[in-house]
């Protein structure tokens, strides 16, 4: 590994199968089952690993959806905001449940999707969010119905529910009451189907997470309502894998000591950027850096990093948990080069799995 070529991803797949080993724990003892969330995490290479723990995938558009049938395989769940007239007939193609957002997408496309389970996304109307940006509990939220009017006149023609509503949740007590909430409010609805998915957002895979009390939880749920649970894990499922190799490039001190990387957070960790939060940075030792990227966007800094020795330049850099949320949005950003992706084996070897030469930035556009 000392001799790649920064910036690149790396994916380690003896942590990874730590993670799935506890998806695959809960989906046991709670006869849950678990659908990763592509939009979270959707480099293909790790399916062959990943597919014996979980159920399947779920998406949030097209394009997601067909990757999810062609590299994941097993269940398709088919969820987007809004279909497009000219794209219903192909995910119905690659679905197993197609979960419509709205009635008026439901009483839209209902017909063209006879030959699959359809759903429809209930908003409970709260969420675990702080943040309003991705809160759809938010105020005017388009995301799913609550009415229980309007839900109920879909009942004849879906068999499910989907509900996202927990994000980065650790906190099982706040799940059990929120849980105990939908079922008080809208028990009626739940009694005449056949599945609900809770959504992703449940940080069961975090260090201390009660995991037997979620699986009892999400047991009595089924039992009492007569249902098929599902979890739509995105972060969990990936969370600690995966780190973002860079090199120091210039060192600046202008009364702080900078550090320029050959990366950049608006292009290869823009979530950090747009949720305000400093990257996951080596945090021991007395010499400290702002560690910056080398995009000429001002505030392109992913954080303060402590290290051992002063940094020099060629010096590597392991930036920690960048597998969700980041690869999948990752850019071009200045033509900043894109990181490749390597996997380091569970026998300790690394492969480069994709990189991104000049081509690929040139082809983005036209
Ligand atoms: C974002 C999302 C997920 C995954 O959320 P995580 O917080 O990454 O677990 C699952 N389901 C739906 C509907 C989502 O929008």
């Amino acid at each position: 590994m000392a001799g790649m070529q920064t910036p690149f991803y790396l994916i380690d797949k003896s942590a990874l199968r730590r993670n799935m080993e506890q998806v695959a724990r809960l989906r046991e003892a709670s006869g849950a089952k678990a659908l990763l969330a592509l939009k979270c995490f959707a480099t293909w290479s790790v399916f062959d690993l990943m597919r014996d723990y979980m159920d399947g995938t779920t998406s949030s558009s097209l394009f997601e959806l067909r990757l999810g049938h062609e590299t994941f395989g097993k269940e398709t769940h088919a969820y987007s905001v809004a279909w497009a007239d000219h794209e219903i007939d192909e995910a119905v193609s690659y679905s197993d449940k197609i979960i419509f957002n709205s009635l008026s997408q439901l009483d839209r496309f209902a017909d063209r999707a006879k030959g699959v389970t359809t759903g429809l996304r209930l908003n409970p109307r709260f969420s675990t969010s702080g943040f309003d940006l991705a809160d759809p509990a938010r105020p005017f939220s388009r995301l799913g119905e609550w009415d229980t009017a309007r839900l109920e006149s879909a009942l004849d023609r879906i068999s499910g529910v989907m509900i996202h509503y927990n994000c980065e949740n650790r906190d099982f007590d706040l799940f059990d009451g929120q849980l105990t909430r939908i079922e008080t409010e809208f028990g009626e609805i739940l009694k005449r189907l056949d599945w609900v998915s809770l959504g992703g957002g449940i940080h069961f895979t975090g260090e201390g997470y009660p995991i037997d009390r979620l699986a009892d939880r999400l047991k009595a749920f089924q039992d009492r309502w007569g249902v098929q649970a599902y979890l739509e894990p995105g972060e969990a499922s990936i969370t600690g894998t995966t780190t973002l190799e860079v090199s120091v490039l210039d060192i600046i001190d202008n009364g702080k000591k900078v550090a320029i990387v050959d990366s950049s957070i608006e292009a290869h960790m823009l979530d950090l950027l747009i949720y305000r939060e400093t990257a996951k940075l080596p945090q021991s030792g007395d010499h400290e850096y702002q560690v910056a990227g080398k995009t000429c966007l001002a505030g392109d800094i992913f954080g303060d990093g402590r290290f051992d020795k002063p940094l020099a330049i060629g010096d590597r850099i392991s930036i920690a948990d960048a597998a969700g949320y980041t690869m999948v949005k990752k850019n071009w950003f200045n033509g900043v080069a894109m990181p490749a992706i390597a996997i380091r084996e569970e026998d300790g070897s690394i492969r480069t799995v994709r990189s991104f030469p000049y081509d690929e930035y040139k082809s983005s556009l036209s």
